[in-house]
């Protein structure tokens, strides 16, 4: 009598963490990565990897390298970023945006701002592709400064003229890289300290132009989930350049979809038209998070290699 009062109570208490299954595993393999990116912290020395991931590798515990920022820095020096470019091509075809769904740090941190319980805004769908030109226009710029300073470099042997850009000229605004740098000297050393102190004194406009950009960011991610994920960041674009070949991502079997309630749809964090599919989600926005997953109760969705 009793295990049958207990059980549907059990049932009833569960059924958050069944409904949010993958959400919940994710939250807990971002956690772990995300310590392992910070690998300094425990003992681990650098590693000598480049992630498309978004967080700086000059930060202060980080393990790995931040590949779009090699490939800013072999850029401005004039080397072709053969291994960058490789990196971007390798995951994104192989893997997708997995990376961005499961090991980024700054989308992590935005997965994070999305449980503050702020009733959470969309845009519409034309809106939503058309904002994310803006990150394809941020990647072109930083790409062809970075190549101007490339040049300006193998012409002349300096590029001090670049200023706090001259070496990586998206790491002067990168909102992951004020979070997981800038912020913690800031507040580890303080603004009169030598280091830090020379840095603001030097580049007072960049400093504050970084701080400005880091709060709109804030606001954005906090009313709009993942905002800066499918609007802004270049390493997205990279990757969702090559993602819509990736032969690992989410498939939709339309026989198994019968109730047409597009739920997946509503529990998408960056707003993928999933519906619009007949098979492949192929949208550079789709992250692979398996968000969709969880909210569909037909089971018309999976995570697979797609041969
Ligand atoms: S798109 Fe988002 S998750 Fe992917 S690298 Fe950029 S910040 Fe990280
Ligand atoms: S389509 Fe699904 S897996 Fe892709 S981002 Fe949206 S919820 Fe995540």
């Amino acid at each position: 009598m009793a295990t049958k009062q207990i059980k549907p109570i059990l049932s009833r208490a569960l059924r958050p963490i069944q409904d949010h299954r993958i959400r919940i595993i994710r939250l807990i393999v971002q956690f772990i990565m995300f310590g392992l990116l910070n690998g300094i912290i425990f003992g681990i020395g650098r590693i000598p990897v480049l992630l498309p991931i978004a967080y700086p590798t000059g930060g202060p515990f980080s393990t790995v390298w931040n590949a779009f920022e090699g490939l800013q820095y072999l850029l401005t020096r004039w080397i072709f970023p053969y291994l960058a470019i490789s990196v971007f091509i390798l995951f994104g075809t192989i893997l997708g945006k997995t990376t961005c769904g499961w090991v980024c740090p700054f989308g992590f941190f935005q997965d994070l701002f999305r449980l503050i319980p702020i009733k959470k805004k969309k845009v519409s769908k034309p809106s939503n592709k058309n904002l994310s030109r803006i990150g394809m226009a941020i990647t072109i710029f930083i790409l062809m400064m970075s190549f101007i300073i490339g040049v300006t470099f193998n012409n002349s042997g300096t590029k001090t003229a670049f200023g706090a850009g001259k070496d990586m000229p998206y790491s002067t605004i990168d909102p992951a890289s004020t979070l997981f740098g800038t912020l913690y000297y800031y507040l580890s050393w303080g603004m009169q300290s030598d280091n830090f102190g020379a840095e603001i004194g030097q580049w007072t406009f960049v400093f504050f132009l970084r701080i400005i950009i880091f709060i709109v960011v804030l606001v954005l991610i906090t009313l709009y989930p993942r905002a800066y994920c499918r609007w802004f960041c270049p390493t997205g674009v990279m990757l969702g350049f090559f993602s819509r070949f990736s032969i690992f991502g989410l498939r939709i079997n339309k026989n198994r979809c019968s109730s047409g309630c597009d739920n997946c749809e509503k529990a998408c964090p960056t707003q993928v038209p999933i519906l619009q599919y007949d098979k492949d989600i192929t949208n550079k926005m789709c992250i692979n998070c398996g968000e969709c997953i969880d909210a569909c109760k037909d089971g018309a969705l999976k995570l697979k290699f797609r041969f």
